[in-house]
């Protein structure tokens, strides 16, 4: 019987078995940011640590940064606060910290895999529960808390529980406009919020093999918005060919060495899997949450549910979500008004997402009642982008080009909805108050799909604004 990839980097990985039936698992990599480090490095400080090992631990700013204009010391006295103190931590203990002048800043899992830190085989943490992402290269990645980081930072392992593994084959291929970012919705709204607690998810199959890294990002991204705590993608020729050549991969003779082990890693066609599902994305169409929780989304051409059909705590839920979000159950999607367009996060920041948006406002103007946000997942993707004039495409049809951060998929910056504005958001999260208004309302879809909200002014089917032969 043959083992998956994630039996595979968990045994490569594992230091011991603890009397708690817990795992003492080695991590390769450990990615830092402002937010969730600070009590971490205290606690070190405390008890007299250091970090066990700087060349494993790199870092970032991202969460609290404005995005509007980026003079020290920063309006926001928290956020001034926080940088200087990953500053310090940085320099006392040794870490490489990718600042905002070093032309590497950026959302700490977008920089991860550009700069090539983030390779298969690897076991990665970082304080951010959107550390699925780097799933994508074959790692097997997971967001920790606090309490965890110190522990990393202190010895570079973690106790963690062994998880089961689902394998999610999608067949089929993917319409013209249609994206990684709807794929996972349906996934999620299928298996639900809890589906995959206790699990990594194994995205397999033909749609998943054709897709880029990029793409692949994306869904592993969303993987804990499904209660996974990790997902992955088999490496293959796809991933090889994006780690080639980046800054921290292997060069030359060990770029190739590496890429035969990497490649050695992937699941074995005979592997046992705890649970097997397969998806359709043949008959899929844009995406669109209406609720609270990224499992309550609908094809954008389909209707809300509707409260009288369900039953019990569902029935209650759903009654909920639609209140708050001040939509009718059994009505459409399309044509909710959107006061806010957001472009960026970790989830669809990158610079294949901005072209997807850009081709979608090229000579377009955005709904003059309509707030538009572009804000790159990096320095180097927004760089990337204004190579190619994106930053005048976007600018030109009524969006703000900011700086690169999270911005307002938490909005612990300024950025911020305000009252009951309702947002499109190419994000991860739509939670109650996700934007940094209490009372505030996100509509989370594909980029493009953003990109034609905020021109319409509503939610609309992005497939006839498309360029070329499928749109006008
Ligand atoms: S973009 Fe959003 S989800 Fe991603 S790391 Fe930043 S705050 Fe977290």
């Amino acid at each position: 019987m043959g083992s998956t990839l994630f039996r595979k980097v968990w045994d490569l990985h594992t230091v011991r078995r603890l009397p708690t039936g817990q795992t003492q698992l080695l991590i390769g990599l450990h990615l830092v940011h402002e937010v969730t480090s600070p009590q971490a490095f205290d606690m070190l400080r405390l008890r007299g640590q250091r970090v066990a090992f700087p060349d494993r631990t790199f870092a970032t700013v991202d969460h609290i940064i404005p995005t509007d204009g980026q003079p020290r010391p920063f309006a926001d006295g928290m956020a001034e606060q926080m940088l200087t103190a990953l500053e310090r931590n940085c320099r006392e203990f040794g870490i490489p910290l990718f600042g905002l002048e070093s032309g590497d800043q950026g959302i700490v899992h977008v920089i991860g895999p550009e700069l090539g830190l983030t390779q298969p085989g690897m076991t990665i943490a970082c304080g951010d529960s959107h550390t699925s992402t780097h799933g994508a290269f074959g790692a097997v990645a997971f967001g920790i808390g606090t309490s965890q980081v110190r522990d990393v930072l202190a010895s570079q392992c973690l106790a963690m529980d062994p998880l089961k593994v689902r394998r999610i084959s999608v067949g089929g291929a993917l319409a013209p406009g249609v994206y990684a970012k709807d794929v996972i919705l349906a996934i999620i709204r299928t298996l639900g919020v809890q589906g995959g607690a206790g699990f990594a998810y194994e995205y397999a199959g033909p749609v998943v093999g054709r897709m880029t890294m990029d793409e692949r990002m994306t869904l592993c991204n969303m993987s804990i918005e499904g209660g996974a705590r990790a997902g992955y993608v088999n490496p293959d020729d796809t991933t090889v060919a994006y780690l080639r050549a980046r800054r921290f991969a292997p060069a030359g003779d060990a770029f190739e060495r590496a890429a035969a082990w990497w490649r050695s890693l992937a699941s074995d066609p005979d592997a046992a899997y705890d649970d097997e599902i397969d998806v359709d994305a043949g008959a899929l169409g844009p995406m669109v949450t209406w609720g609270t929780n990224p499992g309550q989304s609908v094809g954008v051409g389909e209707r809300l549910p509707a409260p009288a059909d369900a039953a019990g705590a569902e029935r209650e839920a759903l009654a909920d979500a639609l209140a708050y979000m001040g939509l009718e159950g059994g009505g459409p999607i399309a044509g909710t008004r959107v006061d806010v367009a957001f472009i960026g996060s970790c989830t669809n920041g990158r610079l294949s997402d901005l072209q997807e948006a850009a081709s979608v406002v090229r000579g377009r103007r955005i709904a003059t009642h309509v707030r538009g946000l572009v804000v790159p997942g990096s320095k180097r993707v927004r760089d990337a982008a204004e190579r190619e004039g994106l930053h005048e495409v976007f600018r030109e049809a009524g969006f703000e080009w900011r700086q690169a951060g999270c911005s307002m998929c938490l909005a612990m910056n300024p950025d911020r909805l305000e009252g009951r504005e309702v947002c499109a958001s190419s994000s991860n999260r739509n939670f109650k108050g996700r934007q940094g208004s209490p009372a505030g309302r996100t509509l989370l879809m594909s980029p493009a799909m953003v990109a034609a909200a905020a021109v319409a002014g509503e939610v609309t089917d992005v497939r006839p604004l498309l360029p070329g032969p499928e749109g006008e």
